[in-house]
């Protein structure tokens, strides 16, 4: 969930509407580009526990944290998700610091966010993004991926 940012009108939209109620470009906005979401995850079969990865989506520019082909990438990864204000509550996995997340559970958004701080930077410079910490799964066997995996709750 990581594309372009975009001018919006009316700065403070979160606060005033329920998601349900977002236009595209406001929904959009609301992602801070952490990269989160973009890292690989590995489930417990039995359990059906969720582990992050420090390996991320082949379409994950590393340094900036945005995918690559956000417009086109069901055509290069199918299992990219679409989040919906319906699908949300669906992907319990989803950081705890992701703002569909928060905003779905009542929670207001953070002073990092970009939204909120004005500075896209802000994100990274309180190391709550990716920036530069994983690896691309161009460079991973899948064999390897559990290797990977991390030692931080997202
Ligand atoms: S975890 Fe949430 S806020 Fe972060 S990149 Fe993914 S969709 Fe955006
Ligand atoms: S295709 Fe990959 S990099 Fe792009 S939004 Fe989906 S998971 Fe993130």
């Amino acid at each position: 969930m990581v594309g372009a940012m975009e001018r919006l009108a009316n700065p403070r939209f979160w606060k005033e509407k329920p998601l349900s109620e977002l236009t595209n470009g406001e929904w959009e906005a609301l992602c801070d580009g952490c990269g989160r979401c973009c890292l690989r995850k590995l489930e417990d079969d039995e359990t059906g526990e969720v582990f992050y990865t420090g390996v991320a989506c082949l379409l994950l520019n590393i340094h900036s944290c945005r995918c690559t082909s956000y417009a086109d990438r069901a055509r290069y990864v199918p299992e990219c998700l679409q989040l919906t204000p319906k699908t949300i509550p669906a992907y319990h996995w989803l950081p705890l610091t992701c703002a569909y997340r928060r905003l779905a559970e009542g929670k207001d958004l953070p002073p990092w966010h970009p939204l909120v701080s004005g500075d896209p930077e802000s994100v990274h410079l309180e190391e709550i993004s990716v920036r530069d910490k994983v690896v691309s799964e161009r460079f991973v066997k899948e064999d390897d991926l559990e290797a990977y995996v991390l030692d931080e709750t997202f």
